[in-house]
């Protein structure tokens, strides 16, 4: 394959949220021509991305193979999006009332430790959450109520000084012991969508077709592609050799265009935006963890700078809705949400929705970190729909599949698994030979690593000034590990 021939291809990717606009953005670096079609206004603006699960320990329900993978892709990702993440660990409490033991959670973090040492003898540019041995650290209610007398950090340093602030302003009556802190960091959506964006636009091979509707696809005996869109209300022709479906919690619509069908749930989800001029010092991210879409579900306390916190709370009442969870049928790949969620996606939220949910969200935090009572809600939520390929509620890690001639999907659960799916899909290109195969994995990215942090951030405040939400979610508490 000569990189002559390698450009005759051309590539059309539907939808630019994040698993779109990373495809689009590893296929042009290794010089394919790529179109993306993305009908919003601007890049990952769809579902809400603030953790980088870098070895799933929100998730006690998933085996532990998931939680590997995590970790792996969690990596790659923050290899490939290094300005995009907040790092700050994370704390895990596992509250009094809740039938789990926090001991139970210590095989994984030692298996997770081992991989994370695995990944690091393999090549050491994976050496990116700080020391092996500190990828987490048990704390005892002893240490913690010492902790407890300190002062807050305006920039904590060491594991003891990020557990200062809960230590401080949590009831440690209400939790078990020991508390864990790993280096789970924040993942910071704005400047991810950024980073993406600054990248494409720089890539002379990559097209971006904003507020482009994908409406038609046809493919002919040569296994070529139609692809028809309303771009700017004008309606258009394109043709590619392949097509790439990454539209996200529509993915099911262009299968049903494309004509093949597939299996896949989808969720309407939602998490609070609020402030709380609480306390003196930086925050980790707090996860009290509970039963899924019982009143007592996981708490997620996420903080960003200017004291703004995002809130989780997994019961039916705050981040979860009943029948928010649907499922595709026989007659069509793509499952159909309740009108009420598809106007929240179209259209906004109602003002008291976001109040009464929002409130919600505080009183559910608050139950563990007394003080938090005093937050507010600080602007609309962060929310949307995703897809679950399948059948199984609780996957967390998916990626790429194939159908006929010509067409791969993309369809991802969490944000970490984009390279996953583009090594995969650039190693069936290469099957194709629409590129050479020493390109496949090679994950060379020049023009994104020159993406100045400067330019994120201004990207990134744009994005929330556009989108209605407070410009301080543009920036990221801790620049580096
Ligand atoms: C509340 C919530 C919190 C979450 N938190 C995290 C987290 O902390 N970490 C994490 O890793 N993941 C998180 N996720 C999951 C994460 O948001 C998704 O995995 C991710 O956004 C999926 O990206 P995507 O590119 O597949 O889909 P999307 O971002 O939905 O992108 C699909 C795009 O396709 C476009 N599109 C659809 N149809 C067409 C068409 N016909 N023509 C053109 N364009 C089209 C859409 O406009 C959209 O922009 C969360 C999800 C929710 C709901």
């Amino acid at each position: 394959m000569t990189n002559s021939n390698m450009s005759d291809k051309k590539i059309a990717v539907i939808g630019g949220g994040i698993a779109g606009a990373s495809i689009a953005l590893y296929l042009s670096e290794i010089g394919l021509k790529v179109d993306l079609f993305e009908k919003g206004t601007s890049l990952v603006n769809g579902p809400p991305i603030c953790h980088l699960h870098a070895g799933g320990n929100l998730y006690r329900e998933i085996p532990d193979e998931q939680c590997v993978t995590l970790l792996h892709e969690s990596i790659e990702a923050l290899r490939l999006y290094p300005d995009s993440v907040d790092y700050r660990p994370t704390v895990i409490a596992i509250p009094a009332q809740d039938a789990g033991q926090p001991l139970d959670l210590l095989p994984r973090l030692s298996l997770l430790q081992d991989e994370y040492q695995k990944l690091i003898d393999k090549d050491t540019n994976n050496k990116v959450l700080g020391e092996v041995t500190d990828y987490y650290r048990l704390f005892e209610q002893k240490e913690l109520q010492a902790l407890a007398l300190l002062d807050e950090h305006k920039i904590p340093k060491t594991a003891e000084q990020w557990m200062i602030p809960f230590a401080k302003h949590t009831d440690l009556s209400l939790v078990k012991f020991p508390v864990v802190l790993v280096q789970e960091f924040g993942w910071n959506v704005f400047r991810l969508g950024a980073t993406a964006a600054l990248s494409l636009e720089k890539n002379a091979l990559c097209n971006i077709h904003l507020n482009s509707k994908v409406t038609k696809l046809q493919q002919n005996q040569q296994a070529q592609w139609q692809l028809h869109c309303i771009e700017e209300d004008v309606e258009s022709d394109y043709h590619f050799d392949y097509i790439i479906n990454a539209a996200g919690f529509k993915t099911g619509d262009i299968d049903d265009l494309a004509g093949f069908h597939r299996d896949r749930l989808v969720e309407f989800k939602a998490a609070y935006v609020t402030q709380w001029q609480g306390t003196e010092g930086l925050w980790p991210e707090v996860i009290f963890h509970g039963t899924r879409g019982t009143p007592q579900g996981m708490a997620q306390f996420t903080p960003y700078a200017d004291n703004l916190v995002q809130l989780h709370g997994m019961t039916d009442k705050i981040t979860l809705f009943e029948d928010g969870l649907v499922e595709s049928s026989k007659f069509s790949s793509q499952p159909k949400l309740d009108a009420s969620f598809l106007r929240k996606i179209d259209k906004g939220w109602l003002e008291k929705e976001i109040t009464i949910r929002g409130q919600r969200a505080i009183d559910h935090l608050s139950q563990y970190i007394p003080a938090f009572k005093n937050a507010h809600v600080a602007g609309k939520p962060l929310f949307g729909a995703q897809q679950i390929p399948g059948d199984d509620a609780s996957l967390r890690t998916a990626g790429i599949s194939f159908e006929g001639n010509n067409y791969a999907r993309c369809e991802i659960v969490k944000a970490s698994s984009v390279l996953t799916c583009a090594d995969a899909l650039t190693e069936k290109l290469a099957e194709l030979g629409f590129v050479d195969q020493h390109k496949v994995g090679a994950r060379l990215f020049p023009i994104t690593d020159s993406i100045e942090d400067e330019a994120i951030t201004e990207r990134s405040e744009l994005y929330t000034q556009q989108r209605g939400y407070p410009i301080a979610l543009a920036y990221r508490n801790i620049k580096q590990s």
